[in-house]
Parts: structure tokens; C-alpha cells; sequence
């Protein structure tokens, strides 16, 4: 369980390396293994379209922590995640994939911009479970489409979108459970996917505070990036109680997340 204490290790130095991408909470450096890249997860915080920017002293090493304690309890559920190794306290090492240019949202409670959009309150809990496109296009501000808007951009294959559909599923119905085993509403959250060189698909994504929204079952409390998105204060408090919950349930499965494919068989 050492690993992903946050005291543990130091930040990763990664000058020099050729930078794939640069963004304000992440940054994705390559590998030697040209099949790798290095993700380094940032103190950085943006919302709104880049603008509302801030720094969280701590969150790179939460996210890098709580995104791998998470790909180990779907590697153990049997999603295959781009997760390979943890590199150093923000950082580790990913499976490259051909990103697909489309956000999979999964709403199980309604919040944030569906809300908004459709004049839902906040909290509502729908009979079936709810999922969203959107199109990533920063000029665009990621519009919400739908499968027939996927395929005629030529971003997706209607095959490709039904195992995007089935994946997305699977990974609700591990973390559902999970999260509520410590407390924790998984009200919606946000997933990638992208392909492999032989054409399949594999979660291109980590899921952290960042892109999900965690209400806590007790007191309502809000311990996500809403914090941040709505000048709610303790936005580093909030992140530190969602890894340290999940350093409860999650055992330690040494350097290499290939110990937990062999054992589940994938
Ligand atoms: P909403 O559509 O309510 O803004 O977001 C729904 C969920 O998806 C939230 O948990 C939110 O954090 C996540 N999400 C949606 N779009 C993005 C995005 O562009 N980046 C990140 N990091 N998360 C997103």
C-alpha cells in the first residue's frame, strides 16, 4: 500500500523528454518504448474552458494515486486500463493509444451541466442510467452530440461506439460499488477511450476528482472539482478525503499492474 501514500517518493523529472502534450492538469511525455507514454499529473486546475486557473498544492500526486488505485479495481473487474506502472509520486507510465476524440459522460445522479441544460435540480436520481457525447474541440467547448453526430464526423464507427457504450457500463458497475463502500456518491464522471495499433479499443483515461463528481452519502458534501468550479473552498481537503477513503479498499498490487491482468485473466 506504500505506493500510493502521498508522502511516498518524489516528484518525477522528466526534462528533456519530448512533450506529447501539455496541459494545465496533465502532461504527457514519451516513452523510449514507443507503445508507452508518461503521464504526469499537475498541481494545476482549470475549469470553464481554460478560464478559471489555479494550482492545488498536492492534487498531481492525489490524482496520479487515486487514478491508480482505481485502474486496479477495474484491471480486477476486467477493464483493460492504459495504466502500466506508477513512475514516481505524479507520475506514471500508460499505454499509448490513438485517442478517439469523443467524452463519454455517465450520469447515475443529475448534476452539473445536464441540469443546467434541461432546468433538472441537482440530486435527482433517474430510473435508467444517463450517457452524454460530447465532442472534444476546445474551440467548440466540447457540444454534447449524439452517436449519428460521431459517425458522420468520422470520429467513430457505430462498432466502435457500442463497445465504447458496453465498456463505459462496465466500469459504472465496478465503481458504483466501490465508491459507495466508502461513502461515496459516484454521481457522474467522464471517460475516454482510444485505439490500439490493431484496431481495438482500450480507456484512455484516468478517473480522479478532476473529471468526476463524488458527493458523499452522509452529508451531501462535495469532494470533486466543483469545489473549484464553484468557489467552494477546501478544493485540496476534498481531494485528499477521496484518496485517503480509497487507500482503505485498495490493496497494494506491487509495481506493475501486469500481477492483476494475470490473475484476472486479461
Ligand atoms: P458536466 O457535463 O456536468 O459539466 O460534467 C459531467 C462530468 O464529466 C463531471 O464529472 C465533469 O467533471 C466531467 N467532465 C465533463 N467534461 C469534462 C472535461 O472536458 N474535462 C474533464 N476533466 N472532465 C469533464
Amino acid at each position: 500500500m506504500e505506493r500510493y501514500h502521498l508522502t511516498e517518493g518524489d516528484s518525477g523529472k522528466h526534462d528533456g523528454r519530448p512533450v506529447i502534450y501539455d496541459g494545465v492538469a496533465i502532461k504527457i511525455y514519451e516513452d523510449e518504448d514507443p507503445s508507452r507514454i508518461l503521464v504526469q499529473f499537475t498541481d494545476g486546475i482549470t475549469a470553464y474552458n481554460m478560464i478559471k486557473k489555479a494550482r492545488i498544492a498536492g492534487k498531481g500526486r492525489i490524482n496520479n494515486a487515486v487514478s491508480a488505485m482505481l485502474a486496479g479495481h477495474l484491471e480486477r473487474g476486467g477493464v483493460r486500463t492504459p495504466f502500466v506502472r506508477l513512475v514516481s509520486a505524479d507520475s506514471q507510465l500508460c499505454t499509448k493509444t490513438d485517442v478517439i476524440p469523443v467524452e463519454m459522460i455517465v450520469r447515475n445522479v443529475i448534476a452539473g451541466s445536464m441540469a443546467r441544460r434541461l432546468g433538472i435540480e441537482e440530486g435527482i436520481r433517474p430510473g435508467n442510467t444517463i450517457y452524454d457525447l460530447c465532442y472534444k474541440s476546445n474551440d467548440l467547448g466540447d457540444p454534447l452530440i449524439n452517436d449519428h453526430h460521431a459517425v458522420a464526423l468520422g470520429l467513430v464507427t457505430y462498432a466502435e461506439l457500442q463497445e465504447m457504450y458496453s465498456m463505459t457500463e462496465k466500469i459504472n458497475s465496478i465503481l458504483l460499488p466501490l465508491f459507495k463502500g466508502i461513502g461515496i456518491d459516484l454521481v457522474d464522471f467522464k471517460v475516454e477511450f482510444g485505439r490500439l495499433p490493431d484496431g481495438s479499443l482500450m480507456l484512455a483515461d484516468h478517473i480522479t476528482p478532476d473529471n468526476a463528481r463524488f458527493w458523499d452519502i452522509r452529508t451531501g458534501e462535495r469532494l470533486d472539482k466543483d469545489r473549484f468550479r464553484r468557489d467552494m473552498g477546501k478544493v485540496g481537503d476534498a481531494y485528499r478525503e477521496i484518496h485517503s477513503r480509497l487507500l482503505s479498499v485498495s490493496p497494494f498490487f506491487g509495481s506493475d499492474i501486469s500481477d492483476i491482468r494475470q490473475m484476472s485473466g486479461h
